[in-house]
């Protein structure tokens, strides 16, 4: 069977989802072809940050995209309810980080400046030991102080990924492994049914890797374990997110933030466990009487410097990679402005920094 779309894209998770939902809303009929339960897939196993306050030191140009993610984040889960009639659990209260030390607290500081000075103010400030427990209740006495950032929030990443789907022509249990391109013209085979498209984009996360140079694109993602404990449902504990810990609507409170270089391997390990939940529980000494019901590994898709990647094929006009560890925080921009753009045929200049040329740049200095 012969499917005809205006756009293909490669991989169902948060970042394809949102690409082929925001292609959608621009009028253009899209495909999302996804892999299924055997792939790895990050957007099933994270933590649902919407997170500003630390991404983009060094790379301005991702500071800038992933505050506009926050700032189009609101529209899209209005969208998205609106269609589906489900809320996808958005806060943006603001965020902390908290510190554990002087050290710590001296350290983030330096970050916070520099965020600062490279890319602009957002009101991130760092809260002395006073000021910060006159905002949360609960600390634990070793809390020096923290940073707090106004725009950082949290979502429900499942209920994200489940929306984003609802509505599309999204085909689990379709692996692509061949790709046939010439300029504005992709062929897909998935089994017995073919899909051809003027456009196609490569969003297949840890699977990207191999389907990028199919079309002229190239995708170094390698993986970056994380591990996630996720306690019974408790009382109101914090109304805010932290980088390291969130409640979420339903009472779950979930800890993370581990990152472990261990190649393509989901065990979780009892050490990395114990650190993550005997640091959260030193910030929220309430957290030791809570019982633990779920702990998993995901893996991150990373780039060699952790920023993302988009680029349009030179060599096959019409097909574009896209790729970050941001999936959730960056699902705002991927859905409202990076589908818009691709959908009409060129990206951004403001995305020129994410093209894998800073790759070959950095390798030949
Ligand atoms: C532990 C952990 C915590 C995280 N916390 C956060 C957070 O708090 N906030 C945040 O913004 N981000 C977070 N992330 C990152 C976020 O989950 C990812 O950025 C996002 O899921 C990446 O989406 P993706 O679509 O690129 O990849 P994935 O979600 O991995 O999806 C890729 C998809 O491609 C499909 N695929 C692969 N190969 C093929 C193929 N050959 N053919 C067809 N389909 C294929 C797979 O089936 C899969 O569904 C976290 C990640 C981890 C691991």
């Amino acid at each position: 069977m012969a499917v005809s779309r205006d756009l293909i894209v490669v991989g169902g998770g948060l970042v394809g989802g949102a690409i082929a939902w925001g292609a959608r809303q621009t009028g253009a009929s899209a495909v999302l072809l996804d892999e299924g339960d055997i792939a790895f897939r990050a957007a099933r196993g994270n933590f649902g940050l919407v997170w500003v306050q630390s991404k983009g030191a060094g790379m301005p140009p991702y500071a800038h995209w992933t505050r506009e993610s926050a700032r189009l984040w609101p529209h899209l889960a209005e969208t998205l309810q609106a269609e589906t009639g489900a809320p996808l659990g958005l806060h943006q209260p603001g965020g902390f980080a908290f510190c554990l030390s002087e050290q710590e607290f001296e350290e983030r500081a330096t970050l916070i400046r520099r965020m600062h000075n490279e890319s602009g103010d957002i009101g991130t400030r760092m809260l002395d030991r006073a000021e910060v427990r006159a905002m949360v209740d609960g600390l634990g006495d070793e809390v020096v102080g923290a940073s707090y950032c106004p725009v950082d929030g949290h979502a429900s990443p499942l209920f994200l990924l489940r929306a984003l789907h609802q509505g599309l022509d999204y085909r689990p249990n379709h692996r692509v492994e061949r790709i046939d391109a010439a300029p504005n013209s992709f062929r897909v085979q998935c089994g017995s049914e073919t899909f051809h498209a003027p456009r196609i984009v490569i969003a297949a996360g840890l699977g990207s890797r191999d389907l990028a140079p199919m079309v002229g694109l190239d995708m170094p993602v390698s993986p970056l374990q994380g591990q996630i404990i996720v306690t019974e449902r408790m009382k109101p504990l914090l109304g805010y997110p932290t980088h390291t810990l969130r409640q979420t609507d339903e009472g779950s409170v979930m800890m993370g933030d581990s990152q472990e270089d261990v190649g393509f391997d989901l065990t979780t390990r009892v050490s990395v466990l114990k650190t993550i939940a005997e640091r959260n529980a030193r910030v929220f000494p309430a957290l030791k009487d809570s019982n633990i019901v779920r702990m998993w590994a995901a893996l991150r898709v990373m780039s060699p410097d952790g920023f993302p990647i988009y680029e349009e094929s030179e060599r096959f006009p019409g097909a574009f990679s896209a790729t970050c560890h941001s999936g959730v925080t960056l699902a705002g921009a991927h859905a409202l402005a990076l589908a818009p753009a691709i959908m009409a045929g060129t990206l951004p200049e403001s995305l020129a920094a994410f093209s894998t040329s800073r790759f070959r740049t950095e390798a030949a200095a």
